[in-house]
């Protein structure tokens, strides 16, 4: 019997999965098992009511320009919801096209603009005719860990009010090949470009995220000994 009980909200899982990105609920699920902690997810997408107080986690992943397109209309719908779960320092992993979405705009590869939810102050223009794909790593200058990953995209992003790189590029392209900076932090919301898919393959991200919300939701509990569990270095 598991001592703790968390909810995965997978946002859009049957749209935006791209490169492996449900390795991401895998690795929640493994890492909180080993933790003492039931991790459980549902999918959220098109019309499906989405209530901030009922997860304690969020995974939204990447996504082709189409799916995109579909995703940013209901997105609309669930933004002050969203808003809510993320103001409320609720955890999030947000890829690729997750992350694009979480900002004001994208503008997919024939240049059509989408409408984000800005629940983060970045965006994302187009690139013409070019797209950013290859392995990438990535330091993070507060903790000093090192992230791995596979990026591809033609977006290019740019943070804004309140953002922080989640690191700088040691390898790889990164929001936009110019600033060396990768990804977002927000509160308690990790975006990035990196596939691969992110928390499988930097298992100390997935400890952060699930540590996070099991303070967030047993905020008197003990869990010194979940924090001092042991994942292997990035890969
Ligand atoms: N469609 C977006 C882009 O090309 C996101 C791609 C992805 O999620 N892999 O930038």
């Amino acid at each position: 019997m598991a001592d703790y009980e968390l909810r995965i909200a997978h946002l859009y899982g049957d749209l935006m999965n791209t490169y492996g990105d449900y390795g991401n609920i895998l690795a929640l699920k493994y890492y909180g098992k080993q933790m003492g902690v039931k991790v459980d997810s549902n999918i959220v997408s098109i019309d499906t009511d989405f209530k901030a107080d009922d997860y304690d986690l969020a995974v939204f992943g990447g996504g082709q320009d189409f799916e995109q397109s579909i995703v940013s209309k209901d997105l609309q719908k669930k933004k002050p919801e969203l808003i809510k779960y993320i103001e409320a320092g609720k955890p999030m992993v947000a890829i690729c096209g997750g992350f694009q979405m979480l900002g004001k705009y994208y503008i997919d590869a024939k240049g059509r603009k989408m409408p984000g939810i800005g629940a983060l102050d970045h965006y994302t223009e187009q690139q013409h005719d070019n797209r950013f794909i290859g392995n990438i790593s990535i330091k993070n200058d507060e903790s000093g860990d090192t992230y791995k990953g596979f990026e591809n995209h033609q977006g290019v992003t740019y943070l804004g009010k309140g953002e922080k790189p989640l690191g700088t590029i040691i390898k790889g392209y990164g929001n936009n090949g110019k600033d060396h900076a990768e990804g977002a932090i927000y509160k308690n919301v990790y975006c990035t470009y990196f596939h691969g898919p992110i928390l499988a393959r930097n298992g100390q991200l997935a400890k952060r995220m699930l540590l996070t919300a099991l303070h967030n939701k047993y905020p008197d509990h003990d869990f010194s000994k979940q924090a001092a569990l042991e994942v292997p270095e990035s890969y």
